[in-house]
């Protein structure tokens, strides 16, 4: 059956524009970092996609290195654009990255100019795209000037290949000099894609005022903590959970008694204001105006249903604000 997007898709999702730039992005955006690999059924990649923009999320974020393995990720979102999404490409944002490891040698890694360039145009291919809508630098290059990468976003953006750029992972003094390099080049940093949740606000050092300063959006990635801001461990861990997979990022080490004593006060409060934990982890990385959209991730349709009914309830009285910061302190 070719697939019809919902009609009443705009009616119910937060559009907040990126920064000081023309662009709007949803409250919450899906990233396909785990779940679009070859090791998913492309069915379940496809129905969540469906669900997703069938709730207003209209941007999806990818990376070169996304799988497993590196790139199927890309390959799989590409065949499922082919089929399901040729009709909407002007209703979505899609981003991609490169900075990660992705080939052999010293062309596939880090932040050269060669890497950069050559990175997307797999991408590209990979997906089936002419341009993505916002490429970023995935991590910072201690060695590789910074002009020569804010240069080689810049040629990406003058050779249509991305309609925007952005900076993944960058602290907030090196993010502020790559800002000014790419204002001074004449192509604005769009956005700042940094790991961002309850249990891990670094940003919360400096980098947000440098955006909200220069007037660069941000996306929170990894809002749930991979899960753990979620009731998913609350009564051990499930045979189909990230942190029973072989996961590098999530493992049962993690969970411990002291995190999970912070998560049961949590769903304490969350039930109190009548929502999930997942729903309030979300709403409260948007609480301020500092961040654009929460990037989460899914592996069933439920999650992207939970994350969009966070939208009903995403405002925090002082109280709460305070009981919340004691509980994460
Ligand atoms: P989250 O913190 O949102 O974790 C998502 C995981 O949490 C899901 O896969 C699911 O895990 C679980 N979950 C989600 N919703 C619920 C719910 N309602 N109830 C219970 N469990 C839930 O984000 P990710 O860590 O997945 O990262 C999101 C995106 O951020 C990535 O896809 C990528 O696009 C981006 N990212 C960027 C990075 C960068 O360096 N720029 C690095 C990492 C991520 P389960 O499998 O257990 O169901």
């Amino acid at each position: 059956m070719v697939y019809q997007a919902n009609s009443a898709r705009y009616e119910s999702m937060e559009y907040r524009r990126c920064g000081r730039s023309g662009l709007k992005l949803p409250a919450i955006s899906l990233g396909l970092w785990h779940n679009f690999g070859d090791t998913t059924l492309l069915a379940n990649s496809r129905q969540l996609l469906h669900r997703a923009f069938d709730c207003g999320i209209t941007h999806l974020d990818l990376a070169n290195n996304y799988g497993p393995p590196p790139g199927s990720a890309e390959e799989n979102f590409g065949r499922i654009l082919r089929e399901d999404f040729l009709p909407y490409r002007d209703e979505l944002i899609i981003s991609s990255k490169a900075g990660y490891t992705m080939w052999d040698g010293p062309y596939g890694d880090w932040g050269s100019r060669k890497y950069l360039i050559s990175s997307l145009d797999q991408s590209l291919k990979r997906m089936g795209l002419e341009y993505v809508d916002i490429f970023y630098h995935h991590r910072p290059d201690p060695e590789t000037p910074l002009e020569e990468t804010m240069r080689a976003l810049d040629s990406i953006v003058r050779q249509g290949k991305a309609l925007y750029v952005g900076i993944s992972n960058y602290p907030a003094e090196l993010a502020a000099q790559a800002i000014d390099i790419l204002n001074d080049l004449g192509t604005p940093c769009l956005i700042h894609q940094p790991r961002y949740s309850m249990f891990e606000r670094w940003v919360e050092g400096g980098l947000l005022d440098v955006l909200q300063e220069k007037g660069v959006g941000s996306i929170a990635f990894s809002p749930l903590a991979g899960g753990q801001l979620t009731d998913r461990y609350l009564d051990g861990i499930p045979a189909d959970s990230r942190a029973a997979s072989d996961s590098k990022f999530l493992n049962a080490e993690q969970l411990t008694e002291v995190k999970l004593e912070k998560v049961r006060k949590l769903n304490a409060i969350a039930q109190r204001r009548g929502q999930k934990l997942s729903q309030m982890a979300l709403a409260w990385v948007l609480r301020g105006d500092a961040v654009t959209s929460v990037l989460i991730g899914a592996s069933k349709t439920s999650q992207i249903d939970d994350a969009v009914g966070m939208l009903a309830n995403r405002h925090f009285s002082a109280a709460e604000l305070a009981e919340i910061e004691e509980i994460l302190v």
